[in-house]
């Protein structure tokens, strides 16, 4: 392979021999390929595209990258992955749901980025939980738990991050081959035999319409399925917030009332749906789901999780145990019906808080937040209040302006429905 040659044939539109494109990739992972001969390759897939049988192998070759893992002799392994939403903190749901109906819910997952959040950001508000450990550990929690999510490792698909890290400074991160095979990639070196995708689409999503959420949710589904997993994602709709919570203490506050049977229905409506996609996947009955969550054995699993990774199982029962801030009151100014409740402009007040990062590794605060006290089609009266703003001080006035344009008011709204499409 002539790494010239090869970039010379992505930008002719030709497509790539396997052995190519693998000894391309992992030339440049053995620093035999230089960044700027990738840098080059990656705007040519960029503009040209990839086909389903070149992303499937890009994927493959990111996964065994680095370490893989079997889950194989664990008992129903699934994983779920969400292509980033605001209060969108589905998995803390849909795992003990899951690990409850008796499969193992083994998930790595990442931090937040920009306005969107992070389950491992969201776990680290409870006092003294930690998403690192040992493969050890991982396996030995997934076996005794069924439920156990860990922090992302370095040597998990590092090709990936190498490639994600050149992405980010050549502006060839919107492509869909590239985003698909990305997360693919994380997902087949996890383990898991049956992956639920649930794609977000509308203002705070990375997918703002229909049809490209459908064609990444096709991409990623395909490229499950030529790895031999059994795949189906959901097209959910994140044009509000899902839930009233969006910060990270105030998620792991709302997703336990869920687990207790007084959260959002939103909330639990994706959370179940996903659990009995999962179900299905492994050829169980879907019903389970809804029972573990009624029984409360959803909810035992939660707290035997949280205790397995050092977290305070009491947080379940003494929310004040969650390091929430002040809490200040947003009044409306104008009366009417909620039409609409911007997810990415909500994102942006929780970002403005500390509650986020704008770059990666910045220290963030896990007590700030916003709870949404009124939703699209809920009435409010001038002076009533629209959201609980949990603040320290800091950028609070921006937080406040980004949460006024979130809402618009009018005469009547028409809910939308919140699942919106499934592949396949
Ligand atoms: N998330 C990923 O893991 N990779 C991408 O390329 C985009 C989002």
């Amino acid at each position: 392979m002539n790494p010239v040659q090869f970039i010379r044939e992505k930008r002719e539109g030709l497509k790539h021999r396997r052995e190519d494109l693998k000894a391309f990739l992992e030339g440049y992972l053995k620093e035999e390929v230089a960044d700027y001969q990738v840098a080059a390759w990656l705007m040519a897939a960029f503009l040209r595209g990839l086909d389903p049988e070149e992303t499937l192998w890009l994927t493959e070759t990111m996964a065994y990258s680095g370490r893989v893992l079997d889950l194989s002799h664990l008992p129903h392994p699934v994983d779920k992955h969400s292509s980033g939403g605001v209060g969108d903190k589905v998995s803390l749901v849909v795992g003990p749901i899951l690990a409850a109906a008796g499969c193992t819910f083994a998930k790595m997952s990442g931090r937040g980025l920009a306005h969107t959040g992070g389950t491992i950001d969201k776990l680290e508000s409870v006092p003294g939980w930690r998403g690192e450990m040992t493969e050890g550990e991982f396996l030995e929690r997934a076996e005794r738990i069924g439920l156990v999510i860990a922090a992302q490792s370095p040597d998990l698909a590092p090709l990936d991050g190498k490639l994600y890290a050149l992405r980010d400074v050549t502006a060839t991160v919107e492509s869909i081959p590239l985003i698909a095979s990305s997360i693919m990639s994380k997902k087949l070196a996890a383990g898991a035999r049956s992956i639920v995708l649930d794609v977000k689409v509308g203002k705070g999503a990375f997918m703002k319409t229909l049809e490209e959420a459908r064609l990444l949710a096709r991409t990623m589904v395909g490229i499950g399925q030529g790895a031999g997993r059994r795949v189906r994602a959901l097209l959910t709709s994140m044009e509000a917030p899902l839930g009233r919570a969006v910060g990270n203490a105030v998620e792991v506050r709302e997703a336990i009332e869920t687990l207790k049977g007084k959260g959002p229905e939103d909330l639990l409506e994706v959370a179940l749906r996903l659990a009995e996609e999962a179900l299905r996947l492994e050829g169980l009955d879907p019903g389970l789901a809804r029972r573990a969550w009624e029984s409360g054995k959803a909810l035992e699993r939660f707290q035997a999780f949280l205790e397995a990774q050092g977290g305070n199982p009491r947080v379940v029962e003494d929310f004040s145990l969650l390091p929430l801030g002040e809490e200040l009151p947003l009044a409306s100014e104008k009366e009417g019906v909620v039409q609409e409740v911007d997810a990415y402009r909500v994102g942006l007040a929780v970002l403005a808080l500390g509650g986020g990062r704008r770059k990666k590794g910045e220290a963030i605060d896990h007590g700030v937040g916003v709870y949404l006290l009124k939703k699209p089609g809920d009435r409010v009266e001038r002076g009533e209040a629209l959201a609980l703003v949990y603040h320290r001080g800091k950028g609070l006035e921006e937080a406040l302006a980004h949460l006024r344009e979130a809402f618009q008011l009018g005469f009547s709204a028409s809910p939308l429905p919140l699942v919106l499409d499934a592949v396949p």
